[in-house]
């Protein structure tokens, strides 16, 4: 938070000896303009997956992976349609992970985390935005996006597998949690959520 013309506030802590800490560098895609060694420390405070996310703007440059636990994601049809979506079927997604042992990429590595609410069964109309959002979906599981473990903020508890800013719809045919059917813009805001994660329609022609 220091001003770009004086000194970056990570001058002292830098594990960097050759970058100055007077330096600064623009980010192409956005122009945001940043103290490198804030850019050096932003990213080893990351997963440092080879990708770096503006602060400022949210631009990703490269590939941003995320901390999701293993587990897997299964898919299947119901012919049944959901409510708001008469005219298809649904696809049905359920996500299992099990409680396990925290890595080096997660907030207390070493320690066990929970996880509570598996398998998540989560909704999609079968029509094409449907697919095209459970594609995305897909490979946003493949790169670890869908689930982080940090605190929820439903039950308070830490060290526990939670959602990540990719909402889901849980429920079928009620909405007692707000997560359910009808939703007219729910397919427009998932997509939309997924795009700030760097998962669009690009990456599937890829
Ligand atoms: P959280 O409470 O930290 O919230 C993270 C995000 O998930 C928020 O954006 C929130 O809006 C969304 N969210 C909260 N409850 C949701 C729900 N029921 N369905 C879909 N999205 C939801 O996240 P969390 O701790 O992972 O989940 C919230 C709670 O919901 C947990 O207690 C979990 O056990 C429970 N849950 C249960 C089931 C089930 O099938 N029994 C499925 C999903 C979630
Ligand atoms: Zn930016």
């Amino acid at each position: 938070m220091e001003t770009l013309t004086s000194a970056s506030g990570y001058s002292e802590s830098s594990v960097s000896k050759n970058i100055k800490d007077t330096a600064v560098g623009k980010l192409k895609k956005c122009g945001h303009i940043f103290h490198q060694l804030c850019m050096l420390e932003m990213y080893n405070s990351g997963n440092k997956d080879g990708s770096l996310q503006c602060p400022s703007c949210k631009t990703i440059y490269g590939e941003k992976t995320g901390t999701q636990p293993k587990g897997k994601m299964d898919i299947f049809l119901i012919p049944q349609p959901l409510p708001g979506h008469q005219d298809c079927g649904t696809i049905h997604i359920v996500y299992t992970i099990n409680p396990g042992v925290q890595g080096p990429e997660h907030p207390s590595p070493g320690k066990p985390y929970t996880a509570r609410g598996f398998p998540r069964h989560c909704y999609l109309p079968d029509n094409s935005k449907g697919r095209l959002a459970l594609e995305l979906l897909k490979l946003a599981w493949a790169r670890r996006l869908i689930f982080t473990i940090g605190i929820s903020s439903t039950t308070g508890e830490s060290d526990t597998v939670v959602w990540n800013e990719i909402h889901h719809k849980t429920e079928r045919s009620s909405n007692v949690t707000g997560h359910g059917y009808p939703d007219p813009n729910y397919l427009d805001n998932v997509i939309t959520e997924l795009a700030a994660q760097g998962v669009s329609e690009e990456c599937l022609n890829m």
